[in-house]
């Protein structure tokens, strides 16, 4: 890849997690003996995951960064791994995830040297630099895949390893069926009627949080139409001219988020299920002063902050 990021694929500032500028270099995967191969190189570096969580150095108060060991110094742990597998490669050096999930809690210090710990990525999400943030989360997501596809769907039998962790094989001859890493679409969409932004909230949130609102797509939708229902769900509002807006990665556990705007055709609030706790209109002055109003904006990490701070710019 020619560029560190490739930020030519958009016309606006990236989202977190994503644009990363890793080469997956999918040929590497090809060879069953790819670990061997990276060994030898001696370019390799590793991330470790335990749990779906991410090893960090948390040593500086508010300026973590990934734990990235050199794979020729980390064997003995390679040996003792659930899973390594091969993400891609950046600037000449190629980059492997490490699943130490089997190991149990207190053994682990024996195992790993005291260069990080194991933290939930949402915790420091924001702080990482973005390579380091998008080589996590893309860890993140496939290890946890890996973690749910230990035994065939179809048969039941145990499953191997393939394809430097890209692919999955059931080991039954019989059966023979292969898996790919899953990712589930959501949609994600900021709804407005000129003026104001319709944005909800789960109860499950911290106080007085709003978002704005999403779901997962469901088989045999457009994703024009997953937005329009969720949204109808949601708030029972109509809405027309869905824009997309941009996309991200979303590791937790294993989704990506779509983002929309899309403009409201009625505006009475009513909401249709027990997904959200509450829905309401903002308009611009509340949001910009949102704060003083007792509320939050969602995470700085997140396609939702991006979407309201987006549409907020337009608004002079
Ligand atoms: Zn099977």
């Amino acid at each position: 890849m020619p560029e560190l990021y490739p930020l030519h694929l958009l016309n606006k500032k990236p989202n977190f997690y994503g644009f990363s500028g890793l080469d997956r270099s999918a040929h590497i995967r090809q060879d069953e003996g790819w670990l061997k191969i990276l060994e030898k190189q001696g370019n390799a570096k590793v991330v470790f995951s335990w749990r779906s969580q991410s090893m960090v150095n948390l040593d500086k108060p508010g300026e973590p960064y990934a734990t990235i060991l050199a794979l020729n110094v980390v064997s003995e742990i390679v040996n003792k791994a659930d899973n390594v597998v091969f993400l891609g490669e950046k600037s000449g050096i190629a980059y492997l995830g490490i699943d130490l999930s089997s190991i149990e809690e207190d053994r682990l210090d024996e195992l790993i040297p005291s260069v990080g710990v194991f933290t939930d990525l949402r915790q420091v999400g924001p702080l990482l630099e973005r390579f380091e943030g998008s080589l996590l989360a893309y860890n993140r997501a496939l290890l946890f895949w890996h973690q749910k596809n230990k035994f065939c769907g179809s048969c039941g039998a145990v499953t191997r390893v393939t394809k430097a962790g890209h692919q999955i094989n059931c080991s039954n001859t019989s059966c023979g069926q292969l898996f790919f890493p899953r990712t589930d679409p959501a949609v994600i969409m900021l709804v407005h009627d000129g003026e104001r932004a319709l944005l909800g909230r789960q109860q499950m949130w911290k106080p007085g949080m709003y978002s704005t609102l999403a779901g997962f797509l469901e088989p045999g939708e457009t994703l024009e139409e997953a937005v329009a229902r969720e949204v109808w769900e949601e708030a029972n509002i109509d809405i027309a001219d869905v824009r997309y807006h941009s996309s991200q990665p979303w590791p937790f556990p294993g989704s990506i988020m779509l983002g929309f705007y899309a403009e409201a055709k009625s505006t009475f609030i009513r909401r249709n299920d027990n997904e959200v706790e509450d829905v309401q209109w903002f308009d611009v002055n509340q949001l910009r002063n949102f704060a003083s109003y007792g509320k939050s904006l969602p995470r700085l990490d997140s396609i939702a902050r991006r979407l309201i701070e987006d549409w907020l710019e337009t608004k002079v």
